[in-house]
């Protein structure tokens, strides 16, 4: 066997939030064979297997993952141009091929700028900002059944939506997004990109642990206006709180377990509802067993 399989890893380091439990499994395959090969012993011995990205986006519970947890965060990044077109493998930094794409002159993905994720994350979940979502420049993407299948999917044939494919259904791992740009204006590209970077620092708690907006914009509303107005800023459980700055942030403050942050997002769903009518779905991806809330 040429991949590695390491044990009992902890999760928190390589999750935003800091939070959570270990690995009973890890590997970081780089190579298509690898994952391949990672994924043929995990249905050897029975085991349950989780693809991890930069950790941006979710958060494990105390007890970690119980299976093989795939990790493509620090490996399998590779990034090919040609023309106005770029495959990303799915560790790549979305961060990284939208400077590359601002360097190149193309245009489409500039408002991206900051999302901290992979492609494989951003693909996944149909990451957007400022008006702008990968929906929208994806031409295919190449993904891996669980027993190893390569499949070659059209963007339509991944049921974008907002905050959504159909990859949350699928059980099956991204390898490779191709994306499709327009040239631009090399100057004004750069001048807006930023500028998002710039509104990003301004409007976000980046100085705490946090995995960006913890609830979906409900149609024609914001998420963290309803929390402000329901006066949950600042709202403390645990180690988990309402971000001062940015009330659809949760941060962790301090000593947070996942626990917490799950708590709290079911109160604040709870309240909101309760105050305003709305019920708030979350963005942030919990995996594994959480008490409920109330308790
Ligand atoms: C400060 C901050 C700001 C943020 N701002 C934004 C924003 O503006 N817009 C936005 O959309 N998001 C934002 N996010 C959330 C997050 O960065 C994005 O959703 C990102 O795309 C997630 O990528 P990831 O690699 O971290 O995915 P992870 O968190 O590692 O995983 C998220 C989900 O994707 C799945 N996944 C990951 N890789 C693969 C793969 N290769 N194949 C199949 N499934 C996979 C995982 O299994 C998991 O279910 C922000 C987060 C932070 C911390």
């Amino acid at each position: 066997m040429s991949i590695l399989v390491r044990e009992n890893i902890p999760l928190a380091p390589l999750i935003s939030f800091k939070v959570g439990g270990p690995a009973r499994y890890f590997v970081e395959p780089s190579t298509p064979e690898e994952f391949s090969e990672a994924l043929g012993w995990a249905r050897q011995k029975g085991l349950e297997t989780f693809i991890l990205g930069k950790g941006t986006n979710l958060v494990f519970s105390d007890q970690g993952f119980p299976g093989l947890v795939l990790y493509t965060g620090k490996s399998f990044h590779g990034i090919a141009w040609e023309g106005n077109r770029v495959r990303a493998q799915a560790g790549a930094l979305l961060h990284t091929v939208v400077t590359q794409s601002v360097g190149n002159g193309m245009a489409g993905i500039q408002h991206l700028a900051g999302i901290p994720g992979t492609m494989g994350g951003g693909t996944y979940i149909n990451a957007g900002a400022f008006g702008q979502e990968l929906k929208e420049v994806i031409v295919f993407v190449t993904s891996t059944t669980m027993d190893g299948k390569l499949v070659q999917r059209t963007n339509e044939e991944c049921g974008f939506a907002y905050r959504h494919s159909h990859f949350f259904h699928l059980n099956e791992i991204i390898l490779e997004t191709a994306l499709e740009l327009v040239p631009g204006d090399p100057d004004a590209l750069r001048a807006e990109m930023r500028e998002t970077l710039r509104k990003r620092k301004e409007k976000q708690p980046l100085n705490l642990p946090n995995a960006g907006s913890m609830f979906k914009r409900p149609p024609g509303q914001y998420a963290g206006v309803l929390i402000e107005r329901t006066g949950l800023k600042g709202f403390r459980m645990g180690g988990a709180m309402i971000s001062e700055k940015h009330s659809n942030f949760t941060v962790n403050a301090g000593g947070a377990t996942a626990q917490d942050i799950h708590d709290l997002s079911s109160e604040v769903i709870r309240r909101v509802k309760e105050a305003t009518g709305t019920t708030l779905e979350r963005e942030v991806i919990f995996i594994g067993e959480f008490l409920p809330w109330p308790r």
